[in-house]
């Protein structure tokens, strides 16, 4: 772990300024609360799952250790605890009814849960983390479903984070595997930043990128090890969870960490979410996404986009009007489709900005080729990373279908208004050529289309 480039990150960070990660570090929780809050009153908030696993130890440390700590707020621990608006309100309730600084000690669901809620009831609050399951501990905003769309809730992250290297290395095996994959995730969500950076979309934050990109390779090497809890591989994978929060914080935005792959994840969960499937790991959505991505990469960099009819493409955009329509029409969720309008209509561009973009795509392929290939890996590389971590690598593991994630193509672009390689694909025309391509004999999804 390099402590001297967390303490940096920190120090840029505008919500996190305690962080303790650490073998045994639990016995330590007492003085990270009394240095991020001095001698406030607490409140535990868990679930029965978390509660047991180290909720009640911290409890117990503290009440002995002469704090005062309100009844711990514990949610039954089956079926499992969702990132729902209902579950925050329930939670912002119960807050109220005291000034205590909640402690959350739990993985991704409870602490988005609890930055949220702590939030609307005018609080800070700390986290005790228990699975390096996914980067949103330190991440500025909490992914939240709300009517049945996910979205980013800005709010606060924690203002002190604990995470005892004991607990991480002894969670379930999936949940280290599916940080794993939110974390090589990047590659592709880091290929969308260069995207919308060179196209002056939306440009790079060189600290940032820096924290997400920087040590990647590192982090995500040695993924048989992370399956297995390897203590040493589980530390490094938190270290980079944590630092892409910590960037997300400095942005306060989630472009650093999240690009297409999360579009995909994010439509797979609101689609689940609607017909009543079994909700699946965050980070096991963004492994299939991030491969759905990269594919589509591969698609997209074995063509030469110098050479685009500007003419033709501009005169086959469709008008606002028929792009409401058109995603109205796309998605099967009312909800869904009407929240996917505002986003599509938010980054529309009309035929001469299209022109304007084309031109800028063409007159810098060049460059922009070469520093995709530069941050990409290959589909079979990552296919191989995640499948060795024990993701899954198929959308049947998830629950999609080969003809759902056909068109996930077509609508993950439209759930929100980052430009990602999605917009890229649309603009230039070639989305339906790649997608086919990606699906037939010879294509990397054509095993699954044709099995
Ligand atoms: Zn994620």
């Amino acid at each position: 772990m390099d402590y001297k480039r967390i303490d940096a990150a920190l120090g840029a960070a505008s919500d996190t300024h305690h962080l303790l990660i650490g073998t045994g570090v639990l016995n330590d929780v007492g003085n990270v609360l009394e240095e991020a809050f001095g001698q406030q009153p607490a409140v535990v908030v868990a679930d029965d799952n978390t509660y047991a696993v180290a909720g009640k130890a911290v409890d117990d440390r503290l009440r002995s250790a002469g704090w005062t700590i309100e009844e711990p707020l514990v949610f039954p621990g089956t079926p499992p605890l969702y990132a729902s608006f209902e579950n925050v309100l329930a939670l912002e309730e119960k807050l109220r009814t005291t000034s205590a600084v909640p402690i959350v000690v739990g993985s991704g669901t409870l602490n988005d849960i609890t930055k949220l809620a702590a939030y609307r009831a005018g609080r800070q609050y700390m986290c005790v983390s228990t699975a390096a399951s996914v980067d949103g501990y330190t991440a500025f905003g909490a992914a939240i479903t709300r009517d049945g769309f996910k979205q980013t809730m800005s709010c606060p992250a924690p203002r002190a984070v604990v995470a005892d290297l004991d607990i991480l290395a002894t969670a379930p095996a999936s949940m280290n595997s599916s940080g794993y994959g939110d974390l090589l995730g990047k590659v592709t969500a880091g290929a969308d930043w260069i995207l919308a950076d060179a196209l002056e979309i939306e440009l790079i934050e060189k600290h940032a990128w820096s924290l997400v990109q920087d040590s990647l390779r590192d982090w995500t090497g040695r993924p048989q090890a992370v399956h297995a809890g390897d203590r040493q591989t589980i530390e490094n994978l938190f270290e980079g969870l944590i630092m892409s929060g910590i960037a997300m914080q400095i942005s306060s935005s989630s472009r650093p960490a999240s690009g297409s792959e999360h579009r995909f994840s994010h439509l797979w969960e609101m689609q689940a979410l609607a017909h009543g499937h079994e909700p699946v790991p965050h980070g096991f959505k963004v492994a299939v996404g991030t491969l759905a991505a990269a594919a589509l990469y591969e698609r997209v960099l074995a063509r030469d986009l110098t050479k685009l009819d500007g003419d033709a493409l501009c005169r086959a955009w469709p008008s606002r009007e028929e792009v409401r329509h058109s995603v109205q029409q796309g998605h099967s969720i009312p909800k869904l489709a009407e929240n996917a309008v505002e986003e599509s209509l938010a980054k529309y561009i009309t035929p001469d900005q299209l022109r304007q973009r084309l031109m800028r795509i063409q007159e810098r392929w060049p460059i922009i080729r070469k520093r995709l290939e530069r941050q990409l890996m290959t589909v079979e590389h990552i296919r191989d990373l995640l499948r060795a971590a024990g993701c899954p690598t198929e959308p049947a593991e998830i629950g999609v279908s080969v003809a759902q994630l056909r068109e996930s193509y077509t609508l993950a672009r439209t759930i929100r208004s980052r430009y990602t390689v999605l917009d890229l694909v649309n603009e230039c025309g070639i989305l339906d050529a790649c997608v086919d391509e990606l699906f037939a004999p010879g294509g990397y999804w054509a095993a699954i289309a044709h099995p």
